[in-house]
């Protein structure tokens, strides 16, 4: 049986909602309405960062703050929509100036910084393709990703470079441009100072129409076997950003609108730079990583108004207790979202009773590239759930079967997340993987490797992965990323990596292995290889704990049951992993 429904309370703010009416809206949305919505191109083109920027200058919006960005020390720097799309056209200008051509591959590995902003949107008008990865990655991550992706630019900073990049990146032929942004000191060679690059370009540029299945983003993620994927979006997606920000985080151009994924990752993307920005928000964007004295001041002193963060970061401050949040003024805030990971009904009802508003939960991934699922705002919340699907998306609970899968009716059964196909961010491919992506589809449903639950109101409940990626802090680890990582160590005969609970961050990275004979399971060997992965992999990704074992399970044919090793670690039963048929490769 499910917990019971809390309401919502009252909107704050005075504004109405967008989404009045959610069974209403379930009957009467079409994707061609949420299109109507948005300027397009002429010529049925559109073009993702004409809607977020161009559309805008000719009204007044073009005059609003685009970005208070709240450098680590000093004042919040404004950047209007008018700035920002000059400085992105001026980004555009020096792609084209260096002979980039539309549908190339620019990287970004920046922290956030004004210009990371620019790069992301100047890159989108002139027709390439952005990428946008981690900063806290190590060089490894970076480098197989540069490998599969083949970007002819990479846009960084100097520190990053000179402690990521330089060592290989002129080894990869596909890289002709390094661009670096904010404060340049000295420019190692074969670099280009962005900054200076774009004050000699014009503040003009005619952003590109584009087709709508042309290429716009590239993001990556990772399965259970195999090298990262990288997910093909395309320009149309700006249609499902754009309305599932207004829908499900209720975004309207008064809006002062907190994002705190970093724009490394997707829903820096999709909710940290698009979505805001067509619906005509100001967005605050902080430099500083998470400190919970630091987070209140901004929601007091930004007069926040929409909220969307994750629930490691609600549990963080959460550890800090209420008195800290009641120190502040907080009554700007209008709408609390999260997404990530599962958000424990304590997180829901300790952002109502300290916060005076509950967290709306919602659930999206990369593939999807937009919000799928929500509690939205003025439905009642079910604390532990992640809600209903948006309007004009399809989901189902399935089982396989022996000639594909079933739905499942029964709403105590879980089964595997499905959504049926096709919306506009859905992904178009991964990069060179035509087999991988053909099977994530079941006739015109797209299997989400997640387990959920669907109950009798339509409201879903997240179970577990159907494979074995780890979600550590909100981030998507894929565990042979961190044994392959493991392996070059010279005493490592076998490594098997898992997810192991956490209090805070949902859930750590734990390694295994076996050792080559001649080496001992010592202390300082243990050492050793921790601060190998930590070195190559960086702090987000490499395992907190690494483990001896005599010999890992493994099936017949060699593969390491990381189940099994994940049963045993948590004192599970060994034929219960948890997990169905199914899931992710
Ligand atoms: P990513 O592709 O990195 O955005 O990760 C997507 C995965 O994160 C999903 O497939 C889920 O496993 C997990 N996830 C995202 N949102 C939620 C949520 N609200 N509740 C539980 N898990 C979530």
């Amino acid at each position: 049986m499910a917990p019971p429904a809390h309401r919502t309370t009252a909107p704050r703010g005075g504004l109405l909602r967008n989404l009045p009416d959610y069974e209403a809206a379930r009957t009467t949305f079409t994707w061609n309405q949420a299109r109507a919505e948005l300027a397009g191109m002429p010529g049925g083109r559109i073009n993702i960062a004409y809607e977020a920027l161009d559309r805008h200058l000719d009204s007044p919006t073009a005059h609003r703050t685009a970005i208070r960005y709240l450098p680590r020390e000093g004042d919040p720097v404004d950047i209007s929509y008018r700035k920002l799309a000059e400085r992105a056209n001026r980004f555009a200008n020096v792609l084209a100036e260096l002979g980039l051509q539309p549908g190339d591959g620019v990287y970004c590995l920046a922290h956030r910084m004004p210009d990371l902003y620019a790069a992301a949107l100047g890159t989108l008008k002139h027709g390439c393709v952005f990428t946008p990865l981690f900063s806290a990655f190590g060089p490894e991550p970076i480098r197989s990703r540069v490998e599969i992706g083949q970007p002819v630019a990479i846009v960084t900073t100097e520190r990053l470079y000179r402690r990521k990049l330089a060592q290989w990146i002129r080894g990869t032929p596909s890289v002709r441009h390094v661009l670096l942004i904010g404060p340049v000191e000295d420019t190692p060679p074969d670099t280009l100072n962005a900054a200076q690059a774009m004050a000699a370009q014009s503040p003009e540029y005619a952003t590109r129409p584009m087709d709508p299945e042309d290429r716009a983003l590239l993001h990556f993620t990772s399965g259970t076997t195999g090298k990262p994927k990288g997910a093909i979006h395309v320009h149309e997606a700006v249609v499902a950003h754009h309305i599932t920000g207004k829908l499900a985080l209720d975004l309207h151009p008064e809006d002062i609108y907190w994002c705190t994924a970093d724009p490394g990752w997707v829903t820096g993307t999709s909710y940290g730079i698009i979505s805001p920005l067509t619906n005509g928000t100001t967005m605050v964007v902080d430099e500083e990583e998470f400190d919970a004295e630091r987070w209140y001041r901004i929601l007091q002193d930004q007069r926040v108004t929409v909220w969307y963060t994750a629930p490691t970061a609600i549990r963080m401050l959460m550890k800090h207790g209420p008195e800290l949040a009641r120190k502040h003024d907080l009554s700007s805030l209008r709408f609390l979202s999260s997404v990530g990971e599962p958000l424990n009904p304590e997180a829901v009802h300790w952002g109502r009773d300290t916060l005076g508003l509950p967290f709306h939960d919602n659930w999206w991934q990369t593939e999807t590239g937009g919000i799928m699922i929500a509690n939205f705002p003025g439905m009642p919340i079910k604390p532990g759930s992640m809600g209903r699907a948006v309007p004009g998306i399809e989901t189902a609970v399935i089982r396989h079967t022996d000639d594909g899968i079933e739905r499942i009716e029964d709403p105590a059964e879980t089964g595997e997340l499905a959504l049926k196909t096709p919306w506009p961010s859905m992904f178009r491919g991964y990069l060179n993987e035509e087999e991988r992506y053909r099977k994530c589809f079941v006739g015109n449903w797209y299997l989400t490797g997640d387990l959920a639950r669907c109950d009798e109101d339509g409201y879903l409940w997240f179970i577990g992965r159907a494979d074995d990626v780890i979600k550590s802090s909100g981030h998507l680890i894929g565990p042979f990323e961190v044994e392959s990582v493991l392996m070059e160590h010279p005493a490592v005969a076998e490594a098997g990596v898992i997810g192991i609970p956490d209090e805070v961050a949902g859930e750590t990275v734990k390694a295994f292995v076996s050792l080559k004979p001649g080496f001992e399971p010592e202390d300082v060997l243990m050492k050793e290889i921790l601060a190998l992965a930590r070195k190559r992999l960086g702090p987000a990704v490499a395992p907190r704990q690494v483990a001896f074992r005599d010999r890992l399970p493994s099936t017949r044919s060699g593969k390491i049951m990381r189940r099994l090793l994940r049963a045993r670690e948590l004192g599970l039963p060994e034929g219960d992993t948890s997990t169905l048929e199914g899931g992710k490769e």
